[in-house]
Parts: C-alpha cells; sequence; structure tokens
C-alpha cells in the first residue's frame, strides 16, 4: 500500500456569541492507491487558529515525504518524519500540530485496513468515557446564565465541571466560591487559569480551591518558566494541570519532573498524535498521576481521535467535552453525530466501534464550511489567555 495524496482542508464556521466569532480547523486528508483514507485534524487547542499556515507546511514539504510511502509501518515513518523536519523546523507547536494529524490518519488507514477499531488495537481499558463539561469563561455574564450551560450536562449525568478563572483576584474568589455553592455537591470543580497569573497571584488563587476542594488547578501561569511552575505546585493545595500546550513526551517529561504537573492532559490532535498520546501515558503511569484528556472544539475526527486514545489508558480520568450544543463540524462531519450532547448517557459518551476512527467522514460537508478569514478575529488582540492578573 503507498500513500497517493495528502490534503489540508481548511474549514470554519461563525459562532453567535457576542461579538460574533469565528471557528478555524485544519482536517488532513491521506488517500492510499488501495482506496483506504486516513483522516487526520491538527490542532492548536480549540480547533486550529491557522489552518493556511497548516497548509502550507504541508504543500511545502510534508506532503512529499508522505507521497509514495507505505501508511502501515506508521512508527517507523513518523520516526522518520520526526527526525527529518526537527532540525529545520523545529520540535515543538506547528510541527509537532501537524505530524499529530499525519499519525492519527496513520492509525485511521492501519485500523481500516485490519477491521479493527483504533481502541482496540492499542489495548482498550474503556468502552465508554466520563465527561467533564467544558464551558467558556462568565467574566462578563451572570452566574446563571452560565450555570444553565452548565446544567444542560450535568441533566445527563456529566458530575465534573471546568470552572474558568482570570478576570481578577476578587472576581475570580467570589466566583470560585458561588458556583460552589450553586453547583449540587455530587459535582466536582476543576478550574482553568488559562495562563493569566502571575505566579504569586496564582498561589492566591489557590488557596480558594483549597477551600472549595476543587480537583486540580490548570494552566494557572504559562510555561515559560518551570521553575516558577514548581514554585507554584509547592504552595498550591491542590495538583497543577498541565498539558493542552505540550509536544510529545519530552515536554511532558519537563512539565513532570521540573515544573511539578501532577494531572496531565494530552489532546491526541496536538501533542504528536496518538502514539504520542501512549507514550505520554506510560509517563503518567510511571509517576502514578492521571491523564485528562484535553478536547478542544474539535471536528468528529479530533474528538474520534482522542476518544480511542482515552479509551486505551487505564488512568484516564474525565475526559474534556464542550458544552457548546451547536459545533456543526463535530456533529455533521461523520456521518453519525456520535459526540453530539444527545449521545450523553449516564454523563459518558461511548467510544467509536467501526473500523480505525470509528467515523464515516461526508465530503459535502466541506463545501458548508469554508475557510474563510474574520478580519475582527484576526486582528482581536485578547486579554484571556494572557498574563494580566
Ligand atoms: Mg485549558
Amino acid at each position: 500500500m503507498k500513500i497517493t495524496d495528502v490534503e489540508i482542508i481548511p474549514l470554519s464556521y461563525g459562532i453567535s456569541d457576542k461579538p460574533p466569532r469565528r471557528r478555524f480547523f485544519a482536517v488532513l486528508k491521506l488517500t492510499t492507491d488501495e482506496g483506504v483514507i486516513g483522516w487526520g485534524e491538527a490542532s492548536d487547542c480549540y480547533g486550529h487558529s491557522h489552518p493556511m499556515t497548516v497548509k502550507a507546511l504541508f504543500d511545502e514539504k510534508l506532503r512529499w515525504l508522505l507521497i509514495g510511502q507505505d501508511p502501515l509501518p506508521l512508527e517507523a515513518l513518523m520516526q522518520r518524519l520526526r527526525t527529518h523536519v526537527y532540525h529545520p523546523l523545529g520540535a515543538r507547536e506547528l510541527v509537532i500540530q501537524c505530524l499529530s494529524a499525519i499519525d492519527i490518519a496513520l492509525w485511521d488507514i492501519r485500523g481500516k485496513v485490519l477491521n479493527k477499531p483504533i481502541a482496540a488495537l492499542l489495548g482498550q481499558h474503556h468502552e465508554r468515557l466520563p465527561l467533564y463539561a467544558a464551558t467558556k469563561p462568565a467574566f462578563y455574564e451572570p452566574y446563571e446564565r452560565h450555570m444553565e450551560r452548565i446544567e444542560r450536562l450535568t441533566s445527563r449525568g456529566v458530575r465534573a465541571a471546568k470552572l474558568r478563572t482570570g478576570r481578577d483576584l476578587a472576581w475570580d474568589t467570589t466566583y470560585l466560591r458561588e458556583m460552589r455553592a450553586m453547583l449540587p455537591d455530587e459535582v466536582e470543580i476543576l478550574v482553568d487559569g488559562k495562563y493569566n497569573y502571575y505566579p504569586d497571584s496564582a498561589i492566591q488563587v489557590a488557596q480558594v480551591l483549597g477551600e472549595i476542594g476543587a480537583v486540580y488547578f490548570e494552566e494557572p501561569i504559562d510555561d515559560t518558566s518551570l521553575d516558577e511552575m514548581a514554585r507554584v505546585a509547592v504552595h498550591s493545595p491542590v495538583p497543577l494541570a498541565y498539558g493542552e500546550h505540550a509536544y510529545t513526551v519530552n515536554d511532558f517529561r519537563d512539565l513532570i519532573q521540573r515544573g511539578g504537573a501532577r494531572v496531565l492532559t494530552p489532546d491526541a490532535a496536538i501533542c504528536g498524535g496518538i502514539t504520542e498520546m501512549m507514550k505520554i501515558a506510560a509517563l503518567a503511569q510511571a509517576f502514578q498521576l492521571k491523564v485528562v484528556p484535553h478536547c478542544g472544539g474539535l471536528t468528529a475526527i479530533g474528538m474520534a481521535a482522542n476518544f480511542h486514545a482515552a479509551a486505551a489508558i487505564p488512568n484516564v480520568g474525565h475526559f474534556e467535552y464542550d458544552a457548546r450544543a451547536v459545533q456543526p463540524l463535530r456533529d455533521e462531519l461523520a456521518t453519525e453525530p456520535l459526540f453530539s450532547n444527545e449521545r450523553i448517557e449516564n454523563g459518558s459518551i461511548a467510544v467509536p466501534s467501526g473500523p480505525g476512527l470509528g467515523i464515516e467522514v461526508n465530503e459535502r460537508v466541506f463545501e458548508r464550511y469554508p475557510y474563510e478569514i474574520d478580519p475582527q478575529v484576526a486582528s482581536s488582540f485578547s486579554v484571556y489567555g494572557t498574563r494580566h492578573v
């Protein structure tokens, strides 16, 4: 079997937030001479905000390294790709996001050829994955509106919710205490600081997390200093979670050993693919840490990739589930909406059981959601996600 074509498909759609925004996505299609197609997706946290840049890297370099190759010995092929592109292009960020898409598509092909779901090939531990409700920040709206979004999922049995902080210390503190009081006792709280803090303010907020019994504090400070991260970790009464901005098992090793991270949040569409995610999971096991997979607003392809990888991780915790009900590329891209809100039962969603990723991609949907630059989005400087508290 040989790879005959490699195509990045940039996609987007508008969402009705205020102000209106767009979501962007980078989907990969690998075609083979035997008619088997492998699907992949690259992400930089929420879909992919630069699909045209992803496409350029494929068109100029990666597609030429893939065309003519046998997709089945995928670990060897991935190793060759890594060593070939690391030197000139780097071993993190965009390069690894692109390699993630390739690895996922190669696993899809392997599963289809062997007629087995990827999870089964990896060694499946879980048939269903318990979700946590991930919602957008509630910085400038009444808590009640925010609660409604969480309740859409808790009413389906979801028993964990993520709260996003980092507006200012006073607001964060009140918000955390009031949300703990409003949420039912059985719903666990996870808190995401999204790089919004300085180390000292992060330590202050961490005390509130301890008070309300939060499960962990995700990304309180950015990853520019692992020493500062370790200082926050030492003073935080709750464990720190990191991983959605980490690339390959090497970054995760450093996050644990030098940064003091105690919960790992890899995403197969970001960290280097399914193969890399399994290495990260093995590392987590060796350090007796939980893996709580990140999964940020992906299409059905990226969702499926993360589901299969997570299903094969014994020490997996809750799986991140974007509470936004309307996500056309999650629910329309595959012929069956396997990851829609309606598929949640007892707080969990089933791991796809078909061969490969277990989804059938409807390519006609691509025409409905073409890539378009939104000047308003492209020119905006967000405060959220920057060190400002
Ligand atoms: Mg996060």
